[in-house]
């Protein structure tokens, strides 16, 4: 029998995409049912991540119209990773797959064909990988390209130019909600739940419409918190970093003692404000990244839930 396929859509502030990229997905939805790759039962999810336009609105009018689109919404806007989150652990005892997808119409929707069909020959994960980024800005480009070879560079695994687009069955989603921490990102803790994994390659689009949410800062933020939450690869490198400034400052006081008892010592003024200079800012940015581990345990150990549901569109057809 056919798979039950649930499509999982986040969205914040989009009332200009939606209406636009809504039908797309019905319309990619009817073509695989058409050739029996997915059930009749599935469904397309729009997560609302707590949008302060008219989003919801249009979430829940699409749901009176056709019941094939069912919508949550978060009870306050939580990020990208938590709606996202939030739609794949509502899906996973409903259907058979989960494709998780922006709303915003830039990945290709027709390959989700190809994901079903790697699934079908046995994969339980497929992963959207982007084989250009041609119409992204320069800027968008090299700043993309940094994130994943910096995130990569500090042990933190994630496939390359893949982000949040993928197939994921609902075995393994099964077996990833019982990863609990808070502190998500998706595309490196996947990978890290195993099961047979393929990729499929699309060329990325421009928005459809509206504006990205994730500007210079919020790519950096993510970056961070993507290494931090996957790898304590900058704890080793600040350990070799003391073991390698330990061995410099032990060669650096062989010298001033030598030369101290061989009279040279002149007042090195500038040597010291230079040491000085290097060591302290060394020293902060080490405090800094143990610190960004530290707050990282904090929210870990409050266990605060990773999303909450306040709505369902469901939740009408029921009464
Ligand atoms: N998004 C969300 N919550 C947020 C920010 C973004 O659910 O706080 C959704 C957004 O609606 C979109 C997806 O996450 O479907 C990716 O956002 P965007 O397209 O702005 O990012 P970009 O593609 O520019 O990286
Ligand atoms: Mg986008």
């Amino acid at each position: 029998m056919a798979p039950t396929l649930y499509i999982v859509i986040p969205c914040y502030n989009e009332e200009k995409v939606l209406p636009i990229t809504a039908p797309l997905f019905l319309e990619q939805l009817k073509t695989m049912q058409a050739k029996a790759l997915v059930s009749e039962n599935s469904k397309i999810m729009f997560v609302n991540d707590g949008s302060k336009d008219s989003t919801w609105q249009i979430i829940k009018s699409l749901a009176a119209e056709n019941k094939t689109y069912i919508g949550i919404t978060q009870s306050r806007n939580r990020g990208h990773q938590s709606a996202v989150l939030a739609g794949l652990m509502e899906s996973k005892d409903k259907c058979d797959i989960t494709i998780s997808i922006d709303c915003d119409g830039q990945d290709d929707i027709s390959v989700m064909t190809n994901m079903v069909e790697e699934y079908l020959s046995g994969s339980e994960v497929v992963y959207g990988v982007r084989s250009s980024r041609k119409t992204d800005t320069f800027f968008k480009r090299t700043t993309a390209k940094g994130f994943y070879k910096f995130t990569k560079l500090m042990g933190a695994e994630i496939v390359f130019n893949h982000a949040d687009y993928r197939l994921v069955s609902a075995k393994v989603l099964k077996e990833f909600a019982n990863f609990k921490e808070v502190n998500l990102f998706l595309r490196g803790m996947i990978p890290l739940v195993g099961f047979k994994s393929s990729s499929v390659y699309y060329e990325r689009k421009e928005r459809f419409a509206g504006e990205s949410h994730y500007p210079l800062n919020k790519m950096i933020a993510l970056a961070i918190d993507g290494i931090t939450s996957l790898s304590v690869k900058p704890l080793r490198l600040i350990s070799s970093l003391g073991i390698i400034m330990s061995i410099i400052s032990i060669i650096g006081l062989i010298w001033a003692v030598t030369f101290k008892f061989l009279g040279y010592t002149e007042t090195g003024w500038a040597s010291i404000v230079a040491a000085i200079c290097l060591l302290s800012s060394i020293q902060l940015i080490c405090i800094g990244i143990i610190g960004e581990y530290i707050g990282k345990i904090y929210m870990e150990v409050k266990q605060r839930p990773r999303y909450i549901i306040s709505e369902r569109t469901d939740d009408y057809e029921q009464k």
